[in-house]
């Protein structure tokens, strides 16, 4: 089926005299008539609901197309997009593990492995994306249990070379986990490329009009977690914390990831998304096929008028033919990648704050991927606890503004860039 299909119908296919819209089941738990069906859903046995904490009808039909778009086996959704990478690792890894990733993503996900996790005794090599596969092979330690990276790194805009990473992953027998947040599946499905886990923060384009926070994890059901027991005994030794199950035996490829995150994780830590919140995402996702095209078109436009603009020291966007990662966009990201476009101005920070107070219709927002343009000076806000030397190596020099273009007229975007510009003297 296509994407743009999947993203109106995906996921929820109402039967006779059914709503057409997913209904919203905003309830906490489920009734049932005997201790003995409630006892087979606790064992695993029987698929239904019984609490909301681990799983609900309204979350699992969104999380179910958000499946069908990366052409996954499982998936779940999580309360927001730092659950969904701390689960995603944290499914796999344990106190003694090391984990590689690029050392481009996301502030917070960079925070939560090299500062959060590191106290939970999991350790992590940050490798440059661009790094040869010697490189990439000499990262890994015997105790690595993951590679992570983004497909486009927010804001770094770097392109991710998911063949690389997943070639060296499993040569070493371990997954790779790709957050697939910004190219969004209409653009990239990185199972294609051998990713084995996609995440997603689903506050950005899933949404797409900063209403609600969310997450994703979708297995691919491609890696073989008994080819590598020794290395992931969560998965392929028994739980005995749920009733000693052996998740990689008795749920194969398909489905152990996902329920031992939603069996286990979700248990103990509990970030569930609401009903409510699952189907605001659900809207947005509705729609996500037509807004990405709006988005790259505008994310162009911008990134090529920028370019030109005499005040403007470098523009970081894959689809422009300048950028070292042009080459590996076309491969990866053929229709586009984003709406993100992040700059440089000649006057640096000082610069860089004057303008964006100049602007009118883009607004100052930690938030990105939105229907509405907005920006931010990343050193300044989200990346804030980074020294200027982590700052350079995550690709976020301190002068650097991150515009998110929305879906405004490409005309209106350039001329309130071009005003604010001006504006700087
Ligand atoms: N991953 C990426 C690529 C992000 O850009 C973000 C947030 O900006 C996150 C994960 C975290 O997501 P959330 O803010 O939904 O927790």
């Amino acid at each position: 089926m296509q994407q743009d299909t999947i993203c109106v119908q995906g996921g929820y296919t109402p039967g006779n005299g059914e709503p057409r819209q997913i209904p919203i089941v905003q309830s906490t738990t489920f009734r049932y008539m005997t201790g003995e069906d409630m006892g087979r859903l606790f064992d695993l046995e029987a698929e239904g609901y019984f609490y909301s904490r681990l799983s609900n009808p309204t979350c699992d039909a969104v999380a179910r197309k958000i499946c069908e778009l990366e052409g996954g086996t499982a998936a779940m959704l999580t309360s927001s997009g730092q659950a969904a990478n701390f689960y995603a690792l944290f499914n796999i890894c344990e106190n003694g593990s090391h984990i590689v990733a690029s050392s481009t993503i996301y502030g917070g996900t960079f925070n939560l492995i090299s500062v959060t996790m590191a106290k939970m005794g999991i350790e992590a090599t940050f490798v440059d994306p661009l790094c040869s596969e010697e490189e990439l092979n000499a990262a890994f330690r015997p105790n690595t249990r993951a590679v992570f990276g983004e497909t486009i790194a927010n804001p770094a805009l770097t392109v991710l070379d998911i063949e690389k990473f997943a070639k060296a992953a499993h040569s070493h027998g371990v997954p790779l986990i790709v957050d697939n947040t910004f190219a969004t599946p209409v653009n990239c499905r990185p199972f294609e490329w051998g990713a084995d886990i996609v995440t997603h923060s689903t506050t950005k384009y899933m949404d797409g009009h900063g209403a609600q926070i969310g997450g994703a994890i979708v297995d691919g059901g491609k890696f073989d977690w008994m080819a590598h027991a020794d290395k992931f005994p969560g998965l392929c030794l028994p739980d005995d914390s749920y009733h000693g199950i052996t998740y990689a035996e008795r749920f194969g490829m398909g489905g152990a990831f996902i329920t031992k995150a939603t069996a286990q994780l979700m248990r103990d830590f509990g970030s569930t998304p609401s009903p409510q919140n699952a189907f605001i995402l659900n809207l947005g996702l509705e729609s996500l096929h037509c807004r990405m095209r709006q988005h790259c078109l505008n994310g162009q436009a911008v990134a090529e008028f920028l370019e030109k603009h005499p005040k403007v020291e470098y523009v970081n966007y894959c689809g422009l033919p300048s950028s070292p990662y042009y080459q590996i966009a076309q491969k990866y990201l053929p229709n586009g990648s984003c709406g993100v476009v992040s700059f440089g101005l000649k006057g640096g920070r000082e610069a860089a704050g004057l303008f964006m107070k100049s602007l009118k219709l883009a607004a100052i927002e930690t938030h990105v991927a939105d229907a509405r343009t907005c920006c931010l000076n990343p050193a300044t806000s989200t990346h804030r606890q980074m020294t200027d030397e982590q700052l350079k190596a995550a690709g976020v020099p301190a002068g650097l503004v991150r515009m998110s273009c929305g879906l405004e007229g490409t005309q209106d975007l350039i001329d309130d860039i071009a005003q604010a510009l001006d504006a700087i003297g």
